[in-house]
């Protein structure tokens, strides 16, 4: 175990693992490590109805996936609050001894009906000094002093609450059962929490939580509650609306590293990135710059076009080797690993997401004699010209001419060159009826390397399929 400060990532598994929790999750890593502490995964598994064990895995998974990794000696857990069951009850019951809180056996429906025939919202206190004993369907409500409670927001500053406004809150159900708001602080004080980073939603929460702090006997935690995610229309991302699972994105082929940048960038701006005229940074970079003062609290647009953006960014600057790995998933099983390796750093600076890949070179893995398909939009637009038919048979014969060992993307290009002159066309429209003949498409990766790739004999194959198809 480290010394320094503790943090914690404490999610609730009840369904994919959301971007915003997971920008939550890096946060508290990147200060973690630097500041040589503790990140505490606690799963918040106490909503019975809700949860599901799967969502754990996946949260877990998802966040090896960005980088947190359970092996580094930062981490700790995970741990369950489910585990910690009687400790929430017990905690529950110190504050009643304590005179911090008391039983109530108003139903919700007569805290209601009471609030209507008072006209405020809320519970009123109505059990506050009926020293009503524990009993079924008897809830157990926080006490809340007169006064204002004062937090301390690393991103927010002073924001101050005035306790008139929040009601004597529940602690336990009828059934006996701890609250969110209760389970939540009992494990944070057993885990040595110091330090509470998590999304804003939870702002309201935190006063009645900073009270149950003192109440419990310690001092609270230094809080910060970084801004909410939101989408074009300045609506909160929501998992109705928007796509907020990171494991979608991760299915729709963004790489660990994109996705863990541009999250970063989300209420936070590098120091040095308007300088450097990029907000592209390794990991190592920004864990050793971020600190919560510089994150901003108005609501941060998550962006999925900027998402993209880093995305082509990184897979244009990744290693060969680190390309292929990353894209194997992605390709189907029988296509020739080696052939694939070829062609990829051809393809890798078109790409916008690892999908896009095997539609863009699929043409180089047909069934043996199986003939590109190609559409006849683009077929009539490439065959159109009148030079191209001739441009083709001449072409198909200038490469016959040459045999594997002199098969490659310059003599290729240099063979071409020489037939076009003779018809006065230029580079970019003499490919396309030889693309269009080799690969079925109009665009796709340089066409001289996917010759080279393709091979001799499929190359001359398929231009004669194409020049018997223009003579019928
Ligand atoms: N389990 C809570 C959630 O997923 C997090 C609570 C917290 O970070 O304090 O929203």
């Amino acid at each position: 175990m480290t010394s320094g400060p503790r943090f914690r990532f404490a999610p609730s598994p009840t369904g994919m693992f959301h971007v915003g929790g997971a920008r939550s999750a890096l946060h508290n890593w990147a200060l973690a490590r630097r500041l040589g502490g503790t990140f505490v995964l606690r799963i918040e598994d106490t909503d019975e109805a809700r949860n599901n064990p799967e969502w754990t895995q996946g949260i877990i998974d998802a966040l090896a996936w960005i980088g947190i990794s359970s092996d580094d000696p930062h981490f700790e857990g995970p741990k369950f609050q489910s585990a910690n069951a009687d400790a929430h009850v017990a905690a529950a019951q110190r504050l009643a001894d304590a005179g911090h809180a008391y039983y109530c056996d108003l139903t919700g429906e007569e805290v209601q009906d009471r609030a209507r025939e008072l006209g405020i919202t809320g519970y009123d206190g109505y059990s506050r000094d009926r020293g009503l004993e524990p009993g079924p369907g008897r809830v157990l409500r926080f006490r809340v002093p007169d006064g204002e409670t004062v937090v301390e927001d690393a991103v927010r500053g002073t924001v101050t609450f005035d306790n008139s406004t929040i009601e004597d809150f529940v602690l336990l159900r009828g059934n006996g059962s701890p609250v969110f708001v209760l389970a939540n602080v009992v494990d944070d004080i057993e885990m040595a929490i110091t330090d509470v980073v998590r999304g804003e939603e939870h702002l309201p929460n935190t006063p009645k939580q900073q009270m149950l702090w003192s109440a419990l006997g310690h001092e609270p935690p230094r809080w910060a509650h970084v801004p909410v995610l939101v989408n074009e229309q300045r609506k909160k991302l929501s998992k109705r609306r928007d796509k907020v699972a990171l494991e979608q994105y991760r299915a729709d082929g963004i790489l660990p590293d994109a996705m863990v940048n541009y999250l970063m960038t989300l209420g936070w701006t590098m120091p040095g990135s308007e300088e450097a005229g990029s907000e592209i940074f390794p990991w190592s970079e920004m864990e050793a710059a971020f600190r919560l003062d510089d994150v901003t609290p108005s609501p941060a647009f998550f962006d999925v076009k900027k998402l993209i953006a880093f995305n082509k960014q990184y897979i244009k600057n990744m290693g060969v080797d680190a390309f292929v790995a990353a894209v194997d998933s992605e390709l189907p099983a029988e296509w020739d690993r080696a052939r694939f390796r070829e062609i990829a750093p051809h393809i890798m600076e078109r790409l916008e997401t690892l999908r896009d890949a095997p539609a863009l070179v699929d043409f180089l893995f047909l069934p043996d004699g199986s003939d590109p398909v190609v559409d006849d939009a683009s077929w009539d637009k490439a065959m159109q010209p009148d030079w191209a038919p001739a441009l083709l048979a001449e072409v198909t014969d200038a490469y016959a001419e040459h045999d594997a060992s002199s098969w490659n993307a310059d003599t290729l290009k240099a063979a071409i060159e020489a037939v076009m002159e003779r018809h006065e066309v230029k580079l970019g429209k003499a490919q396309a009826p030889v693309r269009v003949a080799v690969t079925g498409r109009s665009v796709g990766p340089p066409l001289f390397e996917s010759l080279e790739v393709l091979g001799r004999d499929e190359t001359l194959r398929r231009l004669r399929v194409a020049l018997t198809r223009l003579g019928d």
